[in-house]
């Protein structure tokens, strides 16, 4: 059989590719998906207790691209909601990221937000030269904060301390001296009001796009030709591990449903740098505004070196590898790379619809 365009994978930049190829160049799409649903690692679904849960870890919008957020809207109404962290340090639930609210309550100080500003530049450590994720830490707030919030739970999600990653992993976690708890600060931030599931299968629903279940890309690839393949999946794979495996960290959820209460904890999620052996517990009533439930489930994150691939780890040896397969994957033909395991980056979703809307077609 022959198809103009086939898509692998049914996440962002699948679903977003697809619709850009049907909309646009009025051609026929096949999207081929692995897993038996569509929206990638976003997917949401009821569990056995009817509560809306995401299956692959809490995934929460955000963005400062207004066309991002412009063309999913066309998909869903959102339910507006903005995420706040506590981190569970010293026995107290703090906020995260570090605003002045967090240095007061854990130092016992009443301090304005020009005094915390004053406060973490004399704690913050000189350090000549960033060269990794410890030190961008080091340099905005100094040691203290840096052993009780950052060093522990780095290393129980990568299984690395901070000074083996990239800057860019902490760079994500701002430090900030006002009051201001929320996790992002983004203008536009919220949950598909239906769920990421409903929106994706309006983003998918065109008479041009058919989508494919259940159905590994390397499995058909022999009964299939066509004129451009934009991949979406695992880099390494693709190239059958010519280079060698790229490392991955996925992440085991454990989930309780907790019966008889509304809410069980203070905040969307609990970090837990220094306790116990799961990384986050997300509370999933918190972000997608279900109420009126005499019950709660939450899921607890243990970081894993083992299962489906969530993250590439960002240490030095790993991200020269990965450039090696950039440079394979931009001299295929006919083919495009797209997504966050395609190319190797730490997108978020909005990200990834920012970069598929980029793309000349
Ligand atoms: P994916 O969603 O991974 O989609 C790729 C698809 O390709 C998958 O469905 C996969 O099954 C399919 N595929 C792979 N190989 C094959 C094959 N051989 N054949 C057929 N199909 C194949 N981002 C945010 O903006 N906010 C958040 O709060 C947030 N939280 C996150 C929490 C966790 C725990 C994780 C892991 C990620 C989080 N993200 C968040 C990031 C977000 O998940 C990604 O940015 C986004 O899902 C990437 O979309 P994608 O299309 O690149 O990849
Ligand atoms: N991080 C940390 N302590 C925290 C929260 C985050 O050390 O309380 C570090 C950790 O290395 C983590 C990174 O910052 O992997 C990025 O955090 P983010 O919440 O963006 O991670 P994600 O939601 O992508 O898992």
């Amino acid at each position: 059989m022959h198809v103009k365009n086939i898509v692998v994978g049914a996440g962002y930049a699948g679903a977003t590719l697809a619709r850009r190829i049907a909309e646009e160049k009025g051609e026929p799409v096949l999207v081929v998906e692995r897993h038996d649903h569509i929206a990638g690692h976003a997917y949401d679904h009821y569990n056995e207790h009817g509560i809306l849960v995401h299956k692959y870890g809490p995934h929460i919008f955000h963005t400062t691209d207004k066309a991002v957020w412009d063309f999913l809207s066309r998909f869903t109404e959102w339910h507006l909601y903005q995420h706040r962290v506590l981190s569970y340090v010293d026995g107290m639930l703090v906020p995260m990221p570090i605003s002045a609210e967090t240095v007061n309550m854990l130092y016992n100080l009443g301090l304005s937000a020009p005094q915390v500003e004053a406060w973490l530049a004399e704690h913050a450590e000189k350090v000549p030269e960033i060269r990794n994720s410890e030190d961008v830490v080091l340099s905005k707030a100094g040691r203290d904060i840096y052993e009780k919030f950052f060093k522990n739970y780095t290393f129980k999600q990568w299984d690395k301390y901070p000074a083996e990653l990239s800057p860019d992993v902490i760079k994500r976690i701002p430090v900030r001296a006002n009051r201001d708890t929320r996790y992002f600060t983004d203008r536009y931030q919220g949950l598909p009001r239906r769920g990421y599931t409903e929106m994706f299968r309006g983003l998918l629903a065109h008479p041009l796009i058919s989508v494919m279940l259940q159905t590994d890309w390397f499995a058909v690839k022999k009964e299939l030709t066509w004129d451009r393949l934009y991949f979406t999946g695992p880099v390494d794979r693709y190239f059958e591990y010519s280079e060698g495996p790229i490392l991955y960290r996925s992440v085991r959820f454990e989930y309780e449903t907790v019966f008889g209460k509304e809410f069980v904890q203070e905040a969307g999620t609990v970090n837990y740098p220094n306790d116990y052996d799961f990384t986050r517990v997300t509370e999933y009533k918190r972000l997608t505004g279900q109420t009126a439930l005499d019950r709660t489930t939450v899921a607890r994150e243990y970081s894993s070196a083992e299962g489906e691939p969530f993250y590439i780890v960002p240490d030095e040896a790993n991200l020269a590898l990965a450039k090696k397969y950039a440079a394979l994957a931009a001299a295929e033909p006919n083919t495009r790379f797209l997504g966050r395991l395609a190319e190797s980056r730490y997108y978020n979703m909005d990200q990834v619809v920012a970069r598929v809307l980029g793309l000349a077609l």
